[in-house]
């Protein structure tokens, strides 16, 4: 296989000097043993958890590496904030480290560089922190499936269902800051065999009248014989919703947590013939563009880092921990722009014949970590993959909802895409 160049080593560069996240695995403890947990015995694509913390020297120096490049010429971003996010095994389980981390991040900020601060927790220990959480104005996301029922998959090392405990300290924070709950605070669904798209939308609309996040069970890096039980749990967002009584009336309140505007929204952005990247191309024309690099997959950091709680840098914390771009080591940084530049060719040029002949490709958000085959010899597999014909059907599902949705098509473009 001959190995192409689509990204060279200063793009990655650049792409880490304009990161607009960094995001850390503070603990890989939990304090929950959730069912389908992805850290679980259903997925083997992970670094064993072993209840270890990151150590904080670690992250102030990943955090000093990167300041020098926001410090550079390679620096082109028009915004000033960057998202320092704290993930789990469950965060709030090591507080000391994200008060350190939010401590150093506070020292170095600036009018040129500012911090947003956020967090997805399961909710446990919200009682204990939640002023720090305020004081620093955190966004939260609170992880919560609806229901008592629902959210029955997410039980204590005891197998105890944890929706009581979660909700009282829901209450908690609703009540001492009510402000802080409206603006700050929302929620993140997994959907299941134990809940549905509209049990969950009448959930939250109704207790808390916020619109959560809903999302399927991650089905990459299964064990060969957890596939049944997987699938026993596993319900698709679309096939929910389509199911719902109302669906219609549903997904327009859902708008964008909707899996049917969510697609309208991303065909639209690769596809409109009325979107336009800057003012050049509305005001000269749009050049015509080839796509060079196969599949949907973002270049390097340019959407986020990764740290694991071992020090694994990755390009964001949805991909299995094998595919690690460098580490933060005892003394330095190992990030060899070359090497990861090169590992990105070998596997583009490994879709590139595959992508050429998908009718989907322009529109393509597949990522070539989530291709079953990546690490194996030959062309790996997509599911994605489109020939005229599928496609067709695909272009007139889109088209068919936004005829039906004609308020659809002028939100997405005014709220969504020009926003
Ligand atoms: S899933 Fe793939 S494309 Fe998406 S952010 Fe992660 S590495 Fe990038
Ligand atoms: S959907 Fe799959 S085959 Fe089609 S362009 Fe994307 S990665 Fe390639």
């Amino acid at each position: 296989m001959k190995i192409k160049e689509y990204v060279n080593a200063e793009m990655v560069r650049s792409s880490l000097a304009n990161t607009p996240q960094i995001t850390f695995e503070v603990t890989d403890a939990c304090n929950l043993a959730c069912v389908y947990c992805s850290y679980g015995e259903l997925y083997f694509d992970y670094d064993k958890r072993d209840n270890k913390v990151l150590d904080v020297e670690k992250a102030r120096r990943f955090l000093n590496y990167v300041a020098e490049l926001w410090d550079s010429p390679l620096n082109k971003s028009t915004h000033n904030n960057l998202y320092l996010s704290f993930y789990g095994g469950e965060p709030l389980l090591n507080v000391p480290f994200i008060d350190e981390v939010v401590s150093f991040a506070n020292n170095i900020k600036s009018k040129q560089r500012q911090f947003t601060y956020s967090m997805t927790t399961n909710g446990l220990l919200l009682d204990k922190y939640v002023d720090f959480l305020v004081i620093n104005d955190f966004s939260l996301l609170i992880s919560l499936d609806g229901n008592e029922f629902s959210h029955s998959y997410r039980v204590n090392k005891d197998g105890q269902n944890s929706f009581k405990h979660v909700i009282d300290n829901i209450e908690i924070i609703r009540h001492k800051y009510p402000d802080y709950f409206t603006k700050r605070v929302n929620f993140n669904t997994v959907l299941h065999n134990r809940n549905s798209v509209r049990d969950v939308y009448d959930f939250f609309k109704k207790n808390y009248n916020k619109i959560p996040s809903i999302g399927a069970l991650n089905d990459m890096g299964i064990r060969e014989e957890m596939k049944d039980e997987f699938m026993r749990m596993y319900r698709n967002t679309t096939d929910s919703l389509m199911q719902s009584e109302n669906y219609s009336e549903l997904e327009t309140e859902m708008f964008l947590s909707s899996p049917t505007y969510h697609s309208a929204t991303v065909y639209l952005l690769q596809h409109s013939e009325f979107k336009y990247e800057n003012y050049n191309e509305l005001l000269y024309g749009k050049v015509p563009q080839k796509k060079v690099i196969p599949t949907g997959t973002c270049l390097p950091f340019s959407k986020k880092v990764f740290i694991t709680v071992n020090g694994k840098i990755l390009p964001c914390e949805r991909i299995g921990q094998q595919f690690a771009l460098g580490c933060i080591e005892e003394k330095n940084i190992d990030l060899n722009f070359e090497a990861i530049a090169q590992k990105y060719n070998h596997f583009y040029s490994k879709t590139d014949t595959l992508c050429s002949e998908c009718f989907n490709s322009k529109g393509c958000v597949q990522c070539l970590y989530n291709l079953d085959d990546l690490e194996e010899e030959g062309e790996p597999e997509c599911k994605g993959f489109m020939t005229q014909e599928k496609f067709d059907l695909f272009r007139n599902s889109q088209l068919n909802f936004l005829a039906r949705h004609p308020e659809a098509y002028s939100k997405i473009m005014n709220d969504v895409i020009y926003r």
